[in-house]
């Protein structure tokens, strides 16, 4: 198929908030069907990668192209509408709203046309048996523990259907056995044809999942490669060690 084309490609993004560099010339491709990881220590500009490139914020400078189109300066909605959908750290949904619902807006401003809301609660019903959330179909998303606020999450950018998913740290406050679910399901995700950008800190998922990984450190990119092998060069270790 078209694994291994190039889907995102960033040149030269840049972002600051009043005087803090929080990325700095950044360049960096996504290919077709991989799970790229994006790592580094705190504050070294992962998040504000996500926002700049879903569109949450406008960026300094530079290019983001999916698709061989150029994105960037598109406002969220038609970002999100070109193909990309993002997850947040701490998980957003409409809190009014059922977990049906919250999964069917999604489904319904997906694709060209608006979908009716049973057209839209359809396709949600299909995504929360993909995330093993249709026990909780008509509870509203505060009476869900966070293991379910964060699939919900994922559910609600797969019903948008997005060529890449941005994922900020969906495994954040997990147990073991809720993070191993959560791995399983990225790579079902990967599987069913989403290309992922995976920003986390737990490393045994990083290990498992990722193809490559990236490292930020201080807005800029430190390194990039096989996991492993970057984790371990000096460079890497010492920016996470803060020396
Ligand atoms: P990470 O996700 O890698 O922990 P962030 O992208 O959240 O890092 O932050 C990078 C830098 O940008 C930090 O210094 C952070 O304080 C700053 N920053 C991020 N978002 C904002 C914002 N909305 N306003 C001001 N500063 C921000
Ligand atoms: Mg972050």
């Amino acid at each position: 198929g078209d694994d291994g084309k190039v889907l995102l490609q960033v040149r030269g993004l840049s972002k600051s908030f009043r005087g803090v560099q929080a990325l700095s010339n950044v360049s960096l491709e996504v290919r077709q069907g991989e799970i790229l990881g994006l790592l580094g220590p705190n504050g070294s500009g992962k998040s504000t990668f996500i926002n700049v490139v879903s569109g949450h914020y406008e960026a300094d400078g530079g290019e983001v192209w999916l698709d061989g189109r150029n994105i960037a300066g598109l406002p969220a909605h038609r970002i999100a509408r070109a193909g990309i959908a993002r997850t947040y750290q701490i998980p957003r949904p409409f809190s009014q709203m059922t977990v049906l619902d919250n999964v069917a807006i999604a489904a319904m401003y997906a694709g060209d046309g608006l979908k009716t809301l049973e057209a839209g609660r359809m396709e949600a019903r299909r995504w929360l048996t993909f995330t093993n959330l249709d026990a909780k179909a008509d509870a509203l998303p505060s009476e869900l523990n966070l293991h379910q606020r964060k699939f919900l999450e994922l559910a609600r950018a797969l019903a948008s259907r997005p060529k890449l998913v941005l994922l900020d740290e969906v495994l954040c406050g997990l147990t073991p056995t809720e993070i191993h679910s959560a791995v399983e399901l990225i790579r079902r995700i990967r599987d069913q044809g989403t290309t992922i950008v995976f920003v986390e800190h737990v490393m045994d998922a990083v290990m498992a999942l990722t193809d490559r990984i990236v490292v930020f450190d201080q807005g800029a990119m430190l390194a990039e490669g096989e996991p492993r092998e970057v984790m371990q060069r000096p460079a890497v270790m010492s920016a996470y060690l803060g020396v």
